[in-house]
Order: C-alpha cells, then sequence, then structure tokens
C-alpha cells in the first residue's frame, strides 16, 4: 500500500513545489519553475535584414533563491566566456538550482560574429551604459541588456578577457567599496582579485546604480580557449552560486580541499614599452617578480640594440602583451602590488594543482 501511495505522494509533492514559485516571464515568454527556455530578445536588423536578437537562456529553479545572470561577450571577440557559459548549462547540478540563472554567452552578437570587440558603428559597449532606447546600436543594446536582464536580477557575473594580443591570469574584478560585490568575487576564489574602480559607461557602474552588484572574471585571450581559463571560470560561478544557496553544498568542493585566502590587490601598474621594437618576454602570468627583474627585451631587427623592460615593482603579473612587435608606450606587464606569499597561489602551478584537486563536474550529455 505504502509503496503504491509514493509516485502518487511524489506528483502531489512536486505540484506543492510548482504552485509555490511563480513562473518566471521574459519577453512574453513564460518558463515554469522546474524548466529551462532559450528566449531570444529582439534587438535590430542587420544591413542584410537579418534579425539580430540577445539570447537568454532562462533556468527557473524549483526552489525559490536569488535570480542571478552570467554574461559574456559584451566584448564581440571574448570568447572564452562564451565556452564557460556553453559548460555551466551543461552541469548535472543546475537540474536542482533554487532561484534563476539567467545565462546571456554572447551580448553582442554584432562584435561577436565580426570578431570584434566594438559594435559596427565603432562604439564600445561596456562604454555605453545604461544606453538609450532612441540612441546608436550601441547604446540600444546597453539599454535592452540593462532592462530586461540586469533589472531583473540580484547579481551579476559578467565574463571578459584580456583585449586582442594580451593575455590575462584568472582575476576577479570588483569595486573593493561595494561589499557586496566583493563578497562575490571573495566567493568565486580566484587566484587573485583586483580593486577597479566603477567606469562610467560601464555595466559594472549602470548596475551599481540600480543597486545590482556585479562581479567581473577576466581571463585569457580574445578569440582563444584556454582550458585553465575556462575550469577556473567554471568552478568560481558555481563557488558563487553555492554560496548563493542556489546550489548543494559539496557540488564544487572537494574533502581535502586546502583553505586559502584569495590575495585581494589594491593597486596596480602596467610597465610599458621604453622604445619599439621586437619584444621577447622573459616572464608570463601568474610569476612573481622582485623590483628591478629583467621582465622581457626589446631588440632591433638586427640584434645590434637590446633595451631591457624592468620590473618597476615587486608584484604578481596579472597580464601581458601577446605579441612581440612593440611601439614606445605601448603597456607589454601588468603587475599586481602583492607580497609573495599572499601571490603563492596565484601561479599557474597553483592554479593548475587547484583545478586538479576539485572533483571533475559531471556534465549532462543528452
Ligand atoms: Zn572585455
Amino acid at each position: 500500500m505504502q509503496k503504491r501511495a509514493a509516485p502518487a505522494q511524489k506528483a502531489a509533492k512536486l505540484e506543492r513545489v510548482q504552485r509555490l514559485r511563480e513562473p518566471f516571464v521574459l519577453e512574453g515568454q513564460t518558463i515554469p519553475a522546474g524548466q529551462r527556455r532559450i528566449v531570444d530578445i529582439p534587438l535590430s536588423m542587420m544591413s542584410d535584414h537579418t534579425p539580430a536578437t540577445v539570447s537568454v537562456q532562462v533556468i527557473h529553479g524549483k526552489r525559490d533563491g536569488p535570480t542571478v545572470f552570467i554574461s559574456a561577450a559584451i566584448h564581440g571577440d571574448e570568447v572564452l566566456g562564451v565556452e564557460i557559459i556553453r559548460r555551466l548549462g551543461r552541469l548535472v547540478a543546475l537540474r536542482r538550482l533554487s532561484g534563476t540563472l539567467l545565462l546571456v554567452p554572447i551580448v553582442n552578437s554584432f562584435g561577436f560574429i565580426g570578431q570584434s570587440r566594438y559594435l559596427p558603428d565603432r562604439r564600445d559597449l561596456n562604454r555605453s551604459f545604461p544606453g538609450n532606447i532612441n540612441g546608436s546600436l550601441a547604446s540600444r543594446l546597453a539599454h535592452l541588456f540593462l532592462n530586461n536582464v540586469v533589472r531583473r536580477c540580484d547579481y551579476g557575473i559578467d565574463l571578459h578577457t584580456a583585449a586582442i594580443h594580451r593575455n590575462n591570469l584568472p582575476q576577479a574584478r570588483v569595486d573593493l567599496k561595494s561589499k557586496k560585490a566583493r563578497i562575490l568575487a571573495e566567493a568565486f576564489e580566484p587566484p587573485v582579485i583586483l580593486n577597479a574602480s566603477l567606469r562610467e559607461g560601464s555595466l559594472r557602474a549602470a548596475a551599481s546604480e540600480l543597486g545590482i552588484p556585479v562581479m567581473v572574471f577576466e581571463a585569457g585571450e580574445a578569440l582563444r580557449f584556454n582550458e585553465v581559463a575556462v575550469r577556473v571560470g567554471v568552478a568560481g560561478i558555481m563557488k558563487v552560486l553555492r554560496h548563493l544557496k542556489m546550489v548543494a553544498k559539496g557540488t564544487t568542493r572537494s574533502a581535502n580541499k586546502k583553505i586559502r585566502k584569495t590575495p585581494v590587490a589594491t593597486k596596480s601598474s602596467w610597465i610599458r614599452a621604453t622604445e619599439g621594437g621586437l619584444l621577447r618576454t622573459r616572464h608570463d602570468i601568474g610569476d612573481y617578480v622582485r623590483e628591478g627583474d629583467i621582465l622581457g627585451l626589446i631588440s632591433d631587427p638586427f640584434g645590434a640594440r637590446e633595451t631591457e623592460v624592468l620590473a618597476t615593482k615587486d608584484g604578481l603579473i596579472i597580464s601581458t602583451s601577446t605579441i612581440p612587435l612593440v611601439n614606445q608606450g605601448d603597456a607589454v606587464f601588468h603587475i599586481a602590488f602583492l607580497s609573495e606569499a599572499a601571490a603563492s597561489d596565484a601561479s599557474i602551478e597553483a592554479i593548475e594543482d587547484e583545478i586538479d584537486s576539485n572533483p571533475i563536474f559531471e556534465y549532462d550529455e543528452l
């Protein structure tokens, strides 16, 4: 008798849970609790009359919880975040989500198709917020994304890479003055957190005006995938979702994981090429360097003349130029000012060890 009643009880319980949570409505589409759907929000027509949309995957959990957006390719050539979101969406753990996730892998589809950071009007979307419905294409897209996606959320994570011809160590960027954004970044447990004050026109600044904390995850290069950067990104987002109690504990942390405190750099500085020429780098992202260390050498094509690029302060290299052709004044190494002890977990080897110590995520192969 008990056994026969079980399926009916289960169905009744499911019905109760579903009745508790209102469906999520986006662009006139209704997504019931416990379901996911891709919603295309129309933006405009491309010049050949192909419709341009912003595609949002809504994962509306059965249980109550916060609403969080994860966005990528606001700069169209920063494709690494698209892969992070693709993998994230396939994680089995999201089947039991509490709250709602809005996944937006490609915000700037114009730039994505054109393999460009910018929009066809040569504007930078991340300098165009909050945007205007009657403004430039970038301004309209900023307005659409802010009002249809960001405004609906309690938190956000925006995924970026370095600009073209540069490589970034996986890092979180937040305005440390915002306590809530800082907590997000700490929950992410990136190799390093960098203080980044809010820049006018950026998504972070516009979201902050609305009281929505947003952290930026920066890793890797434009137009490239990088397995370490992707894994740090997926793991970090899952840690944030766990912190927000949207996924169950134990979905991201292995039993023997060591406790580490993420280094926080309040200051950083770019080291610039002192003259033009061909740059050979001697250090890479994740290296700890001391003031006076030779970071690279700039030479003329015959090798007759050679100039050293020197570290101006002790710190962790968080970004490098990847193109050997430099002009005088080009930014070639970005150094976060940290003590060697604080930076010890941010080397590439330490990051790889950290990834290996985490359990392999279970992906949905359906
Ligand atoms: Zn970017």
